[in-house]
């Protein structure tokens, strides 16, 4: 399998650092809105890299973390007269729907950076006690850039023309630093902000920190890949570099993946410049699904540009999937033949090379848009084969390859069957007369009906209780 590494941009084999696993952490968002659907990107395309992984049998260990503390949640906060932590709170909530709707599954571990401001002082403190960090009088404290050598490695910026930049931007305030290439680690509280108590002052980290301490705890000093959008390139991931080897004396991440940006009438979508759309809003108008396949139909390393059309064509292309999907079953259910003919098993073996040029796409740096050509090619076959004289064991053994490729994609091929509230107590009141004229092979079978639908049961003192897996 290979993947583009920003570090040596080149495509390069992945070999784990250990057997079977692999450790990922994934910069998350910060908290203080709705994520708009550039956020989106990077989660269901690291949320596809990471189903591949383990779709080829990794364990994967997979971080992603949520910044909570950072100026724009503190001015949300002012602005509603609330305190910071209902805003960062609220948007997590909010964000794990759009997760959850997207079908991104949910992290192994999502750290909160509030919730790690002693390992961040921890890292500081080495960092100072090794000669890489200084405090200044205010009790800021910064990185001293110019120690680490292999700083700029990542964007591959070259020290002397950073420097040069820097000169002519520098401002006033922040004169205190030793030289303008310097960065934040900790910086002093003002008036009305949350903040920690510290060596060097009352304050709060600066953002970089927060994500070589978490990636640390949750997974160590080494890790496989570090991944988020292309613009954390410079500064945020190279200072997490710096950061992390300085204190680690480990290289800290393998492989770096950077996804394109998604725009919007081709100027980059975001919070600041207004232009965006929210998850929520394009929720409104679509299964959610829609607009994962209208990711994945495109590179991750390409530029994406948001259209109306493009997603009206993402619909009708993922209809395709879900209408040959929906045949395949009916297909399942109504067959007369049972078993495979010669004829079938052929087929079969046929159909297996779709999920061969699959993995093909997929292994060269998850090729997605290939991918899914490869996805459209086993529908075809799939319509022109599965035909209502085949059995039934071709049209599920063809509906099990489409499901899984899909899967692999986060998209759901078929939908589950929605039970709703109201048929499962009755199903439950049935159960309960059943027992009650001992009829235990009835309410077993109602047990094993709603399990199949995700209902769990459990039997307590007080009645029945259920809950949806
Ligand atoms: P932020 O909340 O701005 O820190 O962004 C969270 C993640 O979304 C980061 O990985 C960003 O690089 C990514 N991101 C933000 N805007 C876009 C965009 N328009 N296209 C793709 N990724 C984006
Ligand atoms: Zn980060």
């Amino acid at each position: 399998m290979k993947i583009f590494n920003t570090l040596t941009r080149q495509k390069e084999e992945f070999v784990p650092l250990e057997e079977g696993k692999v450790k990922m952490y994934v910069c998350g968002p910060t908290v203080y809105n709705l994520i708009h659907i550039g956020n989106a990107r990077p989660m269901i395309i690291f949320d596809t890299v990471r189903r591949y992984l383990e779709y080829k049998g990794y364990e994967v260990n997979y971080v992603s973390n949520f910044t909570d503390v950072d100026d724009k949640i503190i001015k949300k906060a002012i602005e509603e007269g609330v305190s910071a932590e209902e805003i960062s709170q609220r948007y997590i909530e909010e964000c794990k729907k759009d997760m959850a709707g997207m079908n991104v599954k949910p992290a192994t571990t999502h750290p909160q950076a509030t919730q790690e401001i002693d390992g961040m002082i921890s890292m500081i403190q080495t960092l100072v006690d090794k000669g890489y960090a200084y405090a200044v009088a205010d009790g800021t404290v910064y990185f001293r850039v110019k120690k680490f050598k292999e700083y700029g490695k990542l964007s591959h910026k070259n020290l002397d023309d950073l420097q040069s930049g820097f000169r002519a931007l520098q401002v006033s305030g922040e004169d205190q630093k030793e030289d303008p290439l310097d960065f934040v680690l900790w910086k002093p509280k003002k008036e009305g902000e949350p903040y920690w108590t510290s060596p060097w002052c009352d304050g709060r980290p600066g953002w970089h920190i927060e994500c070589s301490v978490m990636s640390k705890k949750y997974l160590g000093d080494e890790i496989d890949i570090h991944a988020g959008g292309e613009d954390l390139i410079f500064p945020h991931h190279e200072n997490e570099i710096a950061q992390s080897e300085c204190c680690n004396d480990k290289i800290f991440a393998r492989y770096w993946m950077h996804n394109a940006f998604l725009n919007i009438d081709n100027r980059k979508m975001s919070k600041s410049l207004g232009n965006f759309r929210t998850v929520r809003e394009i929720s409104e108008q679509y299964d959610l699904q829609v607009l994962r396949f209208f990711m994945l139909n495109a590179h991750y390393r390409s530029p994406l540009n948001f259209s109306a059309d493009l997603m009206e064509s993402s619909k009708n292309a993922l209809e395709r999937i879900t209408e040959a999907a929906g045949r395949l079953k009916d297909r399942k259910e109504k067959a007369s033949a049972v078993e495979l003919t010669e004829a079938e098993k052929k087929l079969l073996a046929e159909a297996e090379g779709y999920v061969k040029k699959f993995e093909e796409a997929m292994e060269d740096d998850f090729n997605t848009a290939d991918a899914l050509a490869a996805v459209f090619e086993l529908v075809k076959f799939a319509n022109t084969n599965v035909t209502e004289e085949s059995s039934a064991a071709f049209a599920e053994g063809i509906l099990e390859i489409l499901v899984k490729l899909c899967d692999v994609l986060g998209l759901v091929a078929v939908k589950k069957e929605e039970i709703l509230d109201k048929e499962i107590e009755d199903l439950i009141a049935e159960r309960q007369e059943a027992r009650k004229a001992k009829n235990f092979a009835r309410a077993d079978e109602i047990r094993d009906e709603l399990l199949a639908k995700g209902i769990i049961l459990k039997d307590t003192r007080e009645g029945v209780k259920w809950k949806r897996a």
